[in-house]
């Protein structure tokens, strides 16, 4: 559908977590007369169980997936994380006292999150995708470059093929070459630390319990998976971590198993590995702006944290709420949706709240990854008193569900 006084075309470049699923939502959801394609530079059929991680999902994303129908089918393979341990005792401590737990406060039935299987959720967003008939599909292509104008943008593709649009979306990850085209810049660094992926198999349940253990080089998180399994992000120094899953690659598992036993520790039984260990470089990266002539930035296009508090996507499900709800709106008003007026509403709603998030997870990287002695006491006392604080407990909870400040409708589970 080209734009035209009847209706309006946007471009969402980026199939993955983000960009597919604001593709079923526009579809599902926004008015008809926005038309949606949705461009990715993977094939639809590509493999996707390879990823191996564990996503904790919050109550607000639960939301958003339930409101466009991927929920009953994900619910099946998501656990519940109905507790969570804090501690930073040494390795050799002979117990972890947890410096931070939180159990009771969720309602009965609820939880702080849902682990959902990386690999599950893209093959579930792909198949909507592609069952969609109102989605146009281009895949597998790239948008090359584009220009805009007054009235839309211009697309060219990879394979050639030209598209017009009231409004791009950039959803196409960290790397993020539509934002780069627009010249929006990023405020960022690297940590020098990489994310160990695993998925764990144990002898004895784990009762829905995660825990976080903030070690000098990084935090190592215990999240659990359906079943006997919970899935680990092992944050290492880089060299080290290259080091320990070259030898597992090498046929030479021993010491990575050993260093991964004594972070494990024994409380769930004998453990084993569920298949290949993978890391991920860690950054923090956040646009300098979200918006441009034309241009939206949804998911890690915008931003990138620290995956510590497991909350990158959850972030970027933000987005794709608030750009959903803004569309709509716009829409109904018989509005341009990609006007620089609805691209700033856009702006405005996610730019605070996403920086705010990621120097937060930025502050507690750099507060727990070291072994200061005095910074090690002060932070222990700010945990405990936090600990002995329902109010701030039950504060810090909603937060991380996605409870708190202007939350789009769609992930307190209203209509739009
Ligand atoms: C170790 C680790 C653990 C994490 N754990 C959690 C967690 O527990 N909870 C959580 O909420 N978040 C977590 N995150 C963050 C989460 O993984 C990311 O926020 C999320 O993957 C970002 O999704 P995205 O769709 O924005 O980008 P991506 O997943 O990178 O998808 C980008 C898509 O764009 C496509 N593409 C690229 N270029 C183009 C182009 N030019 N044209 C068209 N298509 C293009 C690619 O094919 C891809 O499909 C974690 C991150 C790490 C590293």
């Amino acid at each position: 559908m080209p734009n035209s006084r009847s209706g309006f075309r946007i471009v969402v470049a980026g199939g993955g977590f983000a960009g597919g699923t604001l593709a079923l939502a526009l579809a599902k959801l926004a008015p008809k007369t926005c038309g949606v394609t949705l461009v990715d530079a993977a094939p639809p059929s590509a493999p996707r169980g390879r990823d191996g991680r564990g996503l904790a999902l919050s109550p607000a994303s639960k939301n958003l997936l339930a409101a466009i129908g991927l929920w009953p089918r994900l619910e099946p393979g998501a656990q519940p994380m109905t507790s969570i341990e804090v501690t930073d005792s040494p390795l050799n401590a002979p117990l972890r006292p947890h410096l931070l737990g939180f159990a009771e406060d969720v309602a009965d039935g609820e939880a702080h999150a849902w682990l959902v299987e990386a690999g599950a959720l893209l093959e579930a967003i792909g198949e909507a995708v592609t069952a969609t008939p109102s989605i146009e599909l281009i895949a597998p292509d790239s948008v090359e470059t584009f220009g805009t104008d007054a009235f839309g943008a211009d697309i060219r593709l990879a394979s050639g093929r030209d598209l017009r649009a009231a409004l791009l979306v950039a959803a196409d990850g960290k790397k993020s070459r539509l934002r780069d085209q627009a010249g929006i810049h990023c405020i960022g660094w690297s940590y020098d630390q990489m994310g160990i992926v695993a998925t764990i198999a144990h002898e004895r349940p784990h009762h829905g319990r995660a825990v976080q253990h903030f070690l000098p080089s990084g935090p190592f998180a215990i999240l659990p998976l359906t079943g006997n399994r919970s899935s680990i992000v092992w944050t290492e120094d880089a060299d080290k971590a290259q080091d320990l899953v070259q030898d597992l690659v090498n046929g030479a598992p021993d010491v990575f198993l050993a260093a991964l036993g004594r972070r494990f520790g024994h409380r769930l039984g004998e453990i084993s590995l569920e298949g290949p260990a993978r890391t991920f470089p860690l950054s923090f990266q956040m646009a300098r702006a979200f918006a441009g002539e034309r241009l939206a930035l949804v998911g890690d296009a915008a931003h990138v944290v620290h995956p510590l508090a497991g909350q990158g996507l959850n972030i970027g499900f933000r987005d794709v709420a608030a750009l959903v709800e803004t569309v709509t709106e716009t829409a109904r008003l018989g509005l341009d949706i990609g006007s620089a007026a609805a691209l700033e509403r856009y702006q405005r709603w996610r730019r605070f709240d996403s920086a705010f998030s990621g120097a937060a997870m930025d502050g507690m990287n750099r507060l727990f990854s070291n072994d200061n002695a005095p910074l090690r006491a002060i932070r222990d006392l700010g945990m405990g008193l936090v600990d002995r604080a329902p109010g701030l407990k039950r504060f810090l909870v909603r937060e991380a569900s996605g409870a708190t400040g202007d939350v789009p409708r769609l992930l307190k589970g209203e209509a739009l």
